[in-house]
C-alpha cells in the first residue's frame, strides 16, 4: 500500500471504489504515485459523513475550531519542506515557488482561525417596543470544494480554512492529475486532530465524482476553482438542486505600461507575472498593452529578461521555469500560440519544445513572445495559461483601457504609470475584480479574490470570501408579551 492509494472519508483511508489511477512527474513523465479512483457512491458516502459531522463542529466555540486550525498551520509548517517538494513533483513548479506556496497554505489557516472572536451580526430595532431584531451568521452546513491543478497545495487550504471556521464540513476534491499534496494535507488534518467527518478528501474524476458532489441535493455550497466550461457546468447542475455556487474561473489579464512608469519595475513585474508557475496561474499577465512611446524601449528589456529566465529541473533553487503541469496541456498551449503566428503575430522570442530538454520526457515549453497582434486575434482573447504572451502597441490610456475592458474575462487587470490621474481613472473605469497599481500578485488574504464576467461569480478570501460559507439568520426576540403588530404605531 502506498500512501497515496486511499483517500480520507469520515476520518477513514478507503481504497477508491474504482481503482487506481497513475499520477505522472511533469519533470519526466514518470509515475510518481498509484492514486485512489473514486466513484459516485463514495462522494456520496463522504457528504452524508459531512452532513452527520456538522453540527457537532458548530457547536464547539468558535476558539476551539480556530485552535485546531492553529495546529494545521503549525503542521504544515513543520511538513513545509516534504510538502514543497510534494506540490514540485506533482505539479512542476519551482521549488521556490513551492515554498511560497506551501507558506501561504498554512498562512490560510492561520489567517481565518482569526476569524474566531469577529464574525459579527447586526442588532436593528424594532418598529414595535420591547422586541430586538437581529440578524447573526451561521454556518451554511455542508461544503464541496473543487479545485484545479496549479496550486495542488494552497487551493486546499482556500477552501477549507474558512469553511472550517465557519462551522462547517466539507467535501475537497483535488484535481485528478494532482491529488497528493490534498492526500497528505489530510494525514496533518487528522494528526491536527479535525473530528472525523468535518474534512473529507475524495479522490478521482471530475465527471463521475465531481458531478456526483455537486449533483448532491442535501448540500449548501459548491466552492469550484477551474475553467469556465466545468464552471457553467457546475453551475446548471447546482441550479436543479438551488445550491448557491462560488465560482473561480479563467482570467486574461491586460497589463499596461504607460509611457511614464518605471520601465525596471513594469519589465521585471510583467517577467514575473507571466511565467511564473510557467504561465499557470489565473491571474497571471495574459496579454501586454504598452504605449507607443516606450513600446521598442520596453520590448527590447522584455524580451531580454525573458531570454534570461532559467528554465531548469523544477527542484534546482536556480530554476525559474519548469515544465508545463501535462502533454495535452502543452499541446493546447502550442496549438494556441501556432494559430497565432499563422494568423499574423510576429515572433519576437521563439519558444517551442526544446531541442534539448533539461531533463528527459518532460512538459518543456519554452517561452514565446509575440507582436503584431490585433485586439480581435483569440491569442489576445483567450486564456493561453502557459508561458507565451502576445504584446500591443496602444496610442494612450484610453485605447488601453477599451482594450483591456473588451474582455469576457474579469478576473485581474495591472497598470504601471506614475501619473495619479491615469492611476484614479484606472481604478473608476477598469472592469475588473482586482486591479493592480505598479504591481502585480500575488493576491492578499485580506483582499477578495473575485472575478467579473466569466470568470465567474463569488470569491475567495477576506471576509467577503468567508461569507459565502456563512448564511444570515434573521431572530425576532420579543419580550412585551404581547403582539408586536398591535403595538407598531402604524
Ligand atoms: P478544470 O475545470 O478542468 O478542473 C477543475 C476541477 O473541476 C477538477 O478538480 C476537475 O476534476 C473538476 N471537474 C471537472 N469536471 C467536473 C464536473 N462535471 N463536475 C464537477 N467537477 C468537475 O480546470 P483545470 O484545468 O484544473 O484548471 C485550470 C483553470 O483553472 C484555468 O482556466 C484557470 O484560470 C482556472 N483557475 C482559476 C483560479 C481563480 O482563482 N480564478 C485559480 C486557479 C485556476
Amino acid at each position: 500500500m502506498s500512501d497515496y492509494d486511499s483517500m480520507w472519508i469520515d476520518g477513514a483511508w478507503v481504497p477508491g471504489a474504482a481503482g487506481t489511477r497513475p499520477v505522472l512527474n511533469p519533470t519526466d513523465g514518470s509515475v510518481i504515485a498509484e492514486v485512489a479512483e473514486g466513484d459516485a457512491d463514495q462522494a456520496l458516502r463522504a457528504i452524508d459523513a459531512a452532513r452527520r459531522a456538522q453540527p457537532a463542529w458548530a457547536a464547539l466555540a468558535p476558539v476551539e475550531r480556530a485552535a485546531v486550525m492553529h495546529r494545521i498551520a503549525g503542521l504544515i509548517r513543520d511538513h513545509a519542506d516534504p510538502l514543497a517538494r510534494l506540490v514540485v513533483t506533482e505539479q512542476g513548479k519551482p521549488i521556490a515557488e513551492a515554498r511560497g506556496e506551501v507558506a501561504g497554505a498554512a498562512e490560510f489557516f492561520t489567517y481565518f482561525a482569526e476569524f474566531a472572536r469577529r464574525i459579527q451580526g447586526e442588532i436593528f430595532p424594532s418598529d414595535a417596543p420591547d422586541e430586538q431584531i437581529w440578524i447573526q451568521r451561521v454556518p451554511v452546513g455542508v461544503v464541496v470544494g473543487i479545485i484545479p491543478w496549479n496550486y495542488p497545495a494552497a487551493l486546499v487550504s482556500r477552501k477549507v480554512a474558512p469553511s472550517m471556521i465557519a462551522g462547517n464540513a466539507i467535501v475537497l476534491k483535488p484535481h485528478e492529475e494532482t491529488p497528493l499534496s490534498a492526500l497528505y494535507m489530510a494525514r496533518l488534518f487528522a494528526q491536527a486532530g479535525v473530528p472525523d467527518g468535518v474534512v473529507n478528501i475524495v479522490t478521482g474524476p471530475g465527471d463521475t465524482v465531481g458531478a456526483a458532489l455537486t449533483a448532491h441535493p442535501e448540500i449548501d455550497l459548491i466552492t469550484m476553482t477551474g475553467s469556465v466550461p466545468t464552471g457553467k457546468r457546475i453551475m446548471q447542475t447546482a441550479s436543479a438542486n438551488l445550491v448557491p455556487v462560488s465560482l473561480e474561473l479563467g482570467g486574461k489579464a491586460p497589463l499596461i505600461v504607460m509611457d511614464d512608469a518605471d520601465l525596471d519595475l513594469a519589465v521585471a513585474s510583467a517577467v514575473t507575472s507571466r511565467f511564473m508557475n510557467c504561465g499557470q496561474v489565473c491571474i497571471c499577465n495574459e496579454r501586454m498593452l504598452i504605449q507607443e512611446g516606450i513600446f521598442d524601449a520596453f520590448v527590447d528589456r522584455f524580451v531580454e529578461a525573458t531570454r534570461a529566465l532559467r528554465m531548469g529541473d523544477p527542484m534546482l533553487d536556480t530554476t525559474d521555469l519548469g515544465p508545463k503541469v501535462s502533454q495535452p496541456e502543452l499541446e493546447k498551449v502550442e496549438r494556441i500560440t501556432q494559430e497565432a503566428v499563422a494568423a499574423g503575430a510576429e515572433v519576437l522570442l521563439q519558444g517551442g519544445r526544446p531541442d534539448t530538454p533539461p531533463v528527459a520526457g518532460g512538459n518543456w515549453l519554452k517561452p514565446t513572445i509575440l507582436a503584431g497582434v490585433r485586439a480581435d486575434m483569440p491569442i489576445m482573447r483567450d486564456e493561453i495559461f502557459g508561458p507565451v504572451v502576445p504584446l500591443m502597441k496602444v496610442a494612450d490610456f484610453d485605447e488601453a483601457v477599451s482594450i483591456a475592458n473588451d474582455s469576457r474575462y474579469g478576473l485581474s487587470a495591472y497598470l504601471f504609470t506614475n501619473d495619479f490621474s491615469r492611476i484614479m481613472r484606472a481604478v473608476q473605469d477598469v472592469r475588473f475584480g482586482e486591479v493592480y497599481i505598479n504591481r502585480v500578485g500575488p493576491e492578499a488574504l485580506q483582499g477578495y479574490h473575485t472575478g467579473y464576467r466569466n470568470s465567474g461569480p463569488g470569491g475567495d478570501d477576506g471576509i467577503h470570501g468567508l461569507d459565502a460559507y456563512l448564511r444570515k439568520k434573521t431572530v425576532y426576540a420579543n419580550y412585551s408579551g404581547r403582539s408586536p403588530v398591535a403595538l407598531m404605531p402604524w
